[in-house]
This record gives structure tokens, sequence and C-alpha cells, in this order.
């Protein structure tokens, strides 16, 4: 069964670990990082954007394609169903089909409108049971299509936010999505512990964890992470390995055409992702 979000990051920001969020793209994506997080014992969540939702048929497919695989393959460890990046429709149509947190990104909102329609959704998932990430100044990098550098957000604007009663809290820390450019200055440590000072026990969630130095990643998690969100560090590991099969000919050799061969190694090598991140976060063994 799906669980909410909020208790596996208060157990995380308690012990000083963070849980990764995993974004899945179709079946393989899925099986391949709730085996992982079976197989080390370790909590998960299951990150969808609006995106990736259509591509995947919409959300009532990804609810049922997703409980389906917790009870045929026996998964035991706690998992979220989580919208990535939601808009307040797409936060309603989830809530609908069936997930078991969302985030509600109004950060591109003013601030006023950001907390009415954060206030609004605090309530509902915490009548449905289900958890509630926040975001707080811009995260950079390709969000809608806009590049840009790592913004930082208002510690202040965090507490407000924080005082809702969210769950979990998205702050920019200088962190980007996608690859982070050679130029990039790092995280603000500085505007973390900021934050950290003002909300207390408010797990906070780290986007962008691709290409972020393993070190700032565990100091991160020191000052208060205990959400880190992993997507194109996945992608770019499937896009490798299928590439590699593909050029070693080996699509050409026997069946090796069938898409259960064809999509094995991009498979293996997302499990290996995760396992990789799942160790450096320390969520092994928190399940
Ligand atoms: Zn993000």
């Amino acid at each position: 069964m799906l669980v909410s979000a909020k208790e596996m990051l208060q157990k995380a920001k308690a012990g000083h670990y963070a849980v990764g969020q995993f974004n899945i793209n179709n079946l393989e994506w899925t099986k391949a990082i709730l085996a992982t997080a079976q197989e080390l014992n370790s909590p998960v969540i299951l990150g969808v954007s609006e995106g990736a939702g259509k591509y995947m048929a919409g959300y009532k497919t990804i609810v049922g394609m997703v409980n389906g695989m917790l009870e045929e393959m026996k998964i035991t460890v706690p998992v979220a169903l989580h919208l990535d990046h939601g808009s307040y429709d797409a936060c309603y149509k989830c809530i609908e089909a069936g997930f078991s947190s969302i985030m509600f990104d109004g950060s591109h909102l003013p601030i006023e409108e950001n907390i009415e329609k954060t206030k609004e959704l605090v309530k509902i998932c915490a009548e449905k049971g289900m958890s509630l990430e926040a975001e707080v100044g811009s995260i950079g990098g390709e969000e809608d299509g806009v590049v840009g550098m790592g913004e930082c957000a208002d510690p202040e604007e965090c507490k407000k936010i924080a005082d809702l009663g969210v769950d979990m809290l998205a702050a920019g820390i200088g962190n980007i999505h996608g690859v982070y450019p050679d130029n990039w200055k790092g995280l603000s440590f500085e505007t973390l512990a900021a934050v950290q000072e003002k909300t207390g026990t408010m797990p906070l969630v780290l986007h962008g964890g691709t290409g972020i130095p393993d070190e700032q990643v565990k100091k991160a998690i020191d000052l208060g992470v205990s959400k880190i969100n992993v997507n194109t560090e996945c992608q770019l590991v499937f896009a490798a390995a299928t590439r590699e099969y593909i050029e070693a000919g080996k699509d050409r050799q026997g069946k090796g055409f069938d898409p259960r061969k064809l999509l094995l190694p991009g498979t293996e090598a997302i499990k290996a992702k995760v396992k990789e991140k799942m160790e450096l976060f320390g969520s092994v063994g928190k399940a």
C-alpha cells in the first residue's frame, strides 16, 4: 500500500539521512526503483512530473501500475507516490487518482497566492492522509522550458510557508535541475543553514540532485535536507546503457531486439544508480 511521505521524512530528519525521490517514466523505471528499495530495505519516493504523467497515459494509469507492483513484487518497504512540481490543477487530479503525496509548486506565484493555495491543499491532504511539499524561491535549471542559475530562497518566506503545515519544503539553495553548468558556484550552505534555523524540524527537500558533488550532498543532509530528488541521472545512465547495447550490435544478435532484452541493460543501470544514491543518502536499512 502506498503511504504518505510524512513519516518516512520525519524519521529521516531525526536520523540525519535522506530519502531519495526517484522520478519514473515507464514500467521499467518503476520496477527497477521498487526492486532496489526492497533489496536495500530503504524507504523510497516515486516522483511523477506532469509531463511524465501525460506520457504514461495519465495519473490513474500510474496509480494502477504502482499499486499492482507493490502487491505482485511483494514490496514491504514504505513507498510514496508523489506528484513532482504540480500545478494547482494537477494536484487535484493526483489527489483524485490515488497518489499518496503531492508537490504544489506555487513558486512562480506571488507569495500571497502561493500561501492561499497551499493552505487549501494542506487541509485536503490532511483529510486524505497525504503528504504535501511546497516550494519557495524558484529552483533554477530547465523548469518549464526556462533555464536559470540556482536561486536562493528567502528564509523568512520559507518560514511562512512551513508554518502553514506542509510536510516538506523545497527551498532553492543554488541547486538547479538537469546537468550543472561548468561555472556553477555550488550549494549555498549559508542559505540552507538560515532556512533550517527558521523552519526547525521541517524536512527540507533538495531538488536537482544530478551532479551535485557527494561531499556537498552529505553536508546538505547534515544541515537538514531529508529528501533528495534524482531524475536526470537515471535518464543519463539508462540512455548510455541502451546506446552501448545497440552500438555493440546486440539487438541484431538472435532475439536481441526483444524489448525485454533491449531495455534490460538500461533497467539494470537504473538499479545500480538508485543503489549508489541510497547508499550516499544513508537510507539503506531504514525501512
Ligand atoms: Zn524539482
